[in-house]
């Protein structure tokens, strides 16, 4: 709640969007947030209004920015096209360094739930060229993992595959790393299941390689039908992650009881509301998810409409974490022909590539 706060008061304080929009808020509210009381409790945030996707078109961001522009570190272009329409429109983000090893500090979290020591993970996402591109960060964080050689233990290694996942590339870069995790978007990974090849190196393994032990799941919502392909044409265990770019990639990360995905509490506030109302829903209910930024530096969201439907799933995870989970994405919202919005489900064979070049 504390860092709620703090977040809704930079953004007054410094960004030019939110310092219009707050201004029309109750005086009270105002004067609790310069005194850093407000919100008291989680309810009162439904108070602020919305933060629409198409708030970060074009130069948006520059009304959104709270720091001078030499702090940027990053800047992230999104093409994103409706599903419906064919509408596109180009949505602009900035990080900091600090924006950024925050997410190295998620990423190391979660690849540690399947990846050990001395492993090599093979990642399909783009951006391992660019400083601050997803798979750069995740690289980065992947050499901070295990104990590294003071405890005696070797650190984990990222290593870049080709984004285009074509079956003869990827074969190549099984026999190359010999990876015993993977990372890639369940659109690559549709595109590698139907090799007799990738099967069988990634299953069984070629000479003393052993194959994949973990796939990781990103940038797309997980079919159910791909995760069961996965696991029996590999044989090896999946886990799914949520992020956008918005979320500065990372959001949400499965454990090992796979039933649900752990939030990253720590940087993002998360709520699920009634797409239509913008009432918050009961725990288990699938309603949009809602994201406010906690600890981003350069551009702060407040109450970011992501479009994605998904629940929080209630009472606690086997696995012991007392951190809140997000239930698997099962669609995301589409305007429709008549204005309004309505949930498009994940198809088989085209997992609904999310902001194409999202992950860039
Ligand atoms: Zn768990």
């Amino acid at each position: 709640m504390d860092a709620l706060r703090r977040t809704l008061r930079l953004v007054m304080e410094r960004s030019p969007l939110y310092r219009e929009r707050f201004a029309t808020l109750p005086a009270f509210v105002r004067e609790g947030l310069r005194r850093g009381l407000w919100p008291r409790v989680a309810e009162d945030l439904t108070l602020i209004p919305f933060t629409d996707p198409a708030e970060l078109a074009g130069e948006g961001w520059r009304r959104l920015l709270c720091v001078s522009q030499d702090k940027v570190a990053r800047m992230v272009t999104l093409h994103t096209s409706g599903t419906t329409g064919g509408r596109s429109a180009v949505k602009r983000l900035a990080f900091s360094e600090d924006d950024l090893a925050r997410t190295g500090e998620f990423f190391a979290v979660g690849m540690g739930v399947l990846a050990r020591p001395g492993d090599t993970v093979l990642i399909l996402l783009p951006g391992a060229e660019r400083p601050g591109g997803v798979a750069d960060v995740l690289i980065r964080a992947l050499a901070r993992l295990g104990g590294g050689p003071a405890q005696g233990e070797p650190v984990c290694r990222g290593v870049a595959g080709e984004p285009r996942a074509d079956p003869a590339g990827f074969s190549a870069e099984l026999r190359r790393w010999r990876p015993a995790c993977l990372v890639a978007a369940p659109s690559q990974i549709r595109r590698l299941l139907d090799s007799a090849e990738v099967s069988r190196l990634a299953g069984y393994g070629e000479g003393s390689y052993t194959g994949l032990r973990a796939v990781l799941a990103s940038s797309e919502p997980l079919p159910p039908d791909l995760r069961d392909a996965v696991t029996f044409a590999w044989r090896c265990e999946v886990f799914d992650h949520y992020g956008l770019t918005e979320s500065a990639y990372g959001g949400g990360v499965e454990c090992v009881a796979h039933d649900g995905l752990h939030w990253r509490e720590a940087d993002l506030w998360l709520e699920i509301v009634d797409p239509a109302s913008g009432c918050p829903m009961p725990e288990g209910e699938c309603g949009e998810i809602v994201i406010t930024t906690l600890t981003r530096e350069a551009l702060p969201l407040v109450r970011y409409r992501t479009g994605d439907v998904a629940a929080v799933l209630p009472g606690p995870c086997r696995c012991g974490s007392p951190l809140r989970r997000l239930g698997r994405v099962v669609g995301r919202l589409v305007s429709d022909e008549n204005g309004g919005r309505r949930v498009a489900t994940p198809e088989k064979g085209n997992a609904h590539e999310r902001d194409a070049d999202a992950y860039s």
